[in-house]
């Protein structure tokens, strides 16, 4: 199977989209990313899927803490910017829960520390243990083939 086929067929499924936040040695970094979901109630589990190529890799195997932060409908911007697609002019703050990063003004920031990791092919699959949770009001921002959507309620599906 070609790549083209396995990314349109996973592009189908519509996620949330998150900025997986770290700090290591003093520098903050972000990463887009929709490949998270939850995994376990008890204990409180998450995970999140890097590529072998990012950056962020190596951070998160040294920081052992980083943040999932869910991102909301006004926060396009920053899901491009974390994901190298564009640049830009303002320099995004960060907030900090538990001395980890956030993104500021995100749906929710789940901070974690690292509990396991498991290589998946090109991936690492990074699964956190939540330490705290902080919600805000909003609506979430929306992935599906490739493109950004928001919630319409009127879209909602009846019974
Ligand atoms: P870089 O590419 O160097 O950094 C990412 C960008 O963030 C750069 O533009 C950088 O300037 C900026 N940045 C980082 N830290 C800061 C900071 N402190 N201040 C200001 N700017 C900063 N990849 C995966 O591995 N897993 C996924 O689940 C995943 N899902 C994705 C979902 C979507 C919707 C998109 C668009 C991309 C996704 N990607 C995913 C791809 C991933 O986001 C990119 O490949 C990303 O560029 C990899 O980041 P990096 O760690 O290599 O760092
Ligand atoms: P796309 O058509 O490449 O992605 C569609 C879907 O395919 C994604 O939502 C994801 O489920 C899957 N996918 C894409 N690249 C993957 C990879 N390297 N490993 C595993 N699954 C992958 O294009 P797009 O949605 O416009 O994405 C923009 C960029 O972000 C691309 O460079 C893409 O590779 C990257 N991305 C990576 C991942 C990931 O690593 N898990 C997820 C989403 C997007």
């Amino acid at each position: 199977m070609d790549d083209r086929t396995f990314r349109q067929a996973m592009g189908q499924f519509a996620t949330g989209v998150t900025i997986v936040t770290t700090e290591y040695e003093k520098n903050v970094h972000g990463m887009t990313a929709n490949a998270f979901m939850s995994v376990s109630l008890n204990p409180k589990l998450i995970a999140v899927s890097v590529d072998h190529r990012a950056k962020m890799l190596r951070k998160m195997i040294e920081a052992q803490t980083f943040a999932v932060n869910i991102l909301t409908e006004r926060q396009k911007e920053l899901s491009m910017l974390f994901a190298g697609q564009i640049k830009l002019e303002k320099t995004p703050t960060f907030a900090r829960l538990h001395g980890v990063p956030i993104i500021e003004d995100s749906l929710v920031s789940v901070v974690c520390r690292l509990f396991s990791k498991k290589v998946a092919g090109d991936h690492t699959i990074f699964i956190g243990e939540v330490i705290d949770i902080k919600t805000r009001k909003g609506e979430p921002l929306l992935f599906y083939s490739g493109n950004y959507y928001r919630l319409s309620s009127s879209m909602e599906v009846s019974p």
